[in-house]
């Protein structure tokens, strides 16, 4: 290439990047009233206000797609009153309670009825911008300043793993202990799976909290915890997908993509400087609580390390309703699974219902994470003795 064609390709390349790392914006404003979706996470595909009413349609960002349409957009109105608000699903159904908030921390959901595949909401509005969104807005942002908050501990360091396909940075902490044994914790492959985020939170804020369980745990075992792994989605307000429209966790045995790979490729380097996994969870929300484990007899150790953890879990928190589906498919490219072939040992899907109270989801992990921690410390080295599969 000669000096010119090398210019003018750096700037395209330039140009195509910065083109395709945001969702366009979709706005309308009518006489009194601004719709717009200018922010981090938001997403609306068409945007009209008629007689007074707003109507909005989203669109996933491609197709198949598991049936969890997002939305997220903001309304300004010059007076107070309140608005109806329609927004038909095209390729797919309805999901997720609409909620408002105007500080995007205390967020309140919304009476709503769904007809020939159109919701419809009737919401407050105000001189000050009320923010609408299918769950809480948790956004790159909040991760970064969440990490950066944890990292003041000595023993906690906050890195960046590595760039997402869109070139956002993907974020981690490792939490050094003094033994060669590692857990894993990753969340978000899924953006809108905003419960499993919630969930994340205190689980991790308890594993490292000011306590002598925690103490002691993190005397021994090491911690990597990768809450973020799909920031464009995020960003994007994906209903499920990575930047190039793939869902990551059916990326973990192609490894077609750089997100599941800058993971892969973190425990390849734990393990060939002497680390061991033992142990890894990923966080996402569905339609109800449950855990996804592989089966006790699947030949990872210890063999019964997550039965008899979420056993002694299910009485702690009765009459809260453990439910775990043991399961395994070595083709699908799940994380869990991928875990269990490579590393022999065991690896859980924690979901939180989409619709789960969010005091009960802090309070579960919180238990949950007490419990593993006690768990995991009544084994001993040996037992994580990696692969015997059949
Ligand atoms: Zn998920």
């Amino acid at each position: 290439m000669n000096m010119l064609y090398k210019i003018s390709f750096i700037i395209l390349s330039f140009v195509v990047i910065a083109c395709s790392s945001v969702q366009p914006v979709t706005r309308c404003d009518g006489p009194d009233l601004k719709i717009s979706s200018n922010f981090e996470n938001a997403r609306v595909n068409d945007c009209k206000i008629v007689d007074g009413k707003i109507k909005l349609s989203i669109t996933p960002e491609n197709e198949p797609i598991n049936d969890s349409p997002w939305y997220a957009f903001k309304i300004t109105s010059t007076t107070e009153k309140e608005v109806e608000v329609s927004i038909s699903y095209q390729g797919g159904h309805q999901r997720y309670t609409p909620k408002a908030s105007q500080n995007r921390i205390n967020w309140q959901p919304l009476k709503y009825r769904v007809r020939n595949n159109v919701l419809h909401f009737k919401v407050a509005v105000s001189p000050t911008p009320t923010f609408i969104a299918g769950q809480e807005l948790i956004t790159n942002k909040d991760y970064d300043i969440w990490m950066k908050s944890l990292a003041k501990q000595p023993n906690v360091r906050h890195y960046t793993l590595g760039q997402s396909t869109q070139l956002r940075d993907i974020g981690a902490l490792e939490v050094t202990g003094e033994g060669d044994e590692w857990i894993v914790v990753l969340g978000r492959q899924h953006p809108p799976e905003v419960t499993g985020a919630l969930a994340l939170f205190p689980f991790v804020n308890n594993l490292i909290a000011d306590s002598q369980l925690s103490a002691r745990f993190m005397q021994r075992f090491n911690i990597l915890i990768v809450p973020d792994l799909n920031p464009d989605g995020v960003a994007l307000g994906n209903w499920r997908h990575n930047a190039n429209g793939v869902d990551l966790n059916r990326d973990w045995k192609a490894f077609k993509q750089v997100e599941s790979r800058l993971v892969r490729d973190k425990l390849k380097a734990i393990t060939q400087s002497g680390g061991k996994i033992v142990f890894a969870v990923d966080f996402h929300s569905t339609k109800k609580d449950i855990f996804y484990t592989m089966p006790s007899d699947y030949g990872l150790n210890p063999p019964l390390l997550v039965e008899s953890w979420l056993a002694e879990l299910r009485e702690t928190v009765s009459p809260f309703v453990i439910r775990e589906q043991p399961g395994h498919n070595s083709d699908k490219g799940i994380f869990k699974q991928f875990i269990a072939d490579e590393y022999g040992v065991h690896g859980i899907t924690y979901e939180m219902g989409d619709n789960t109270d969010r005091a009960v989801i802090k309070k579960l992990a919180v238990v949950a994470s007490d419990s593993l921690m006690q768990k995991m410390l009544t084994t001993t080295p040996s037992e994580f003795k990696g692969k015997s599969l059949k």
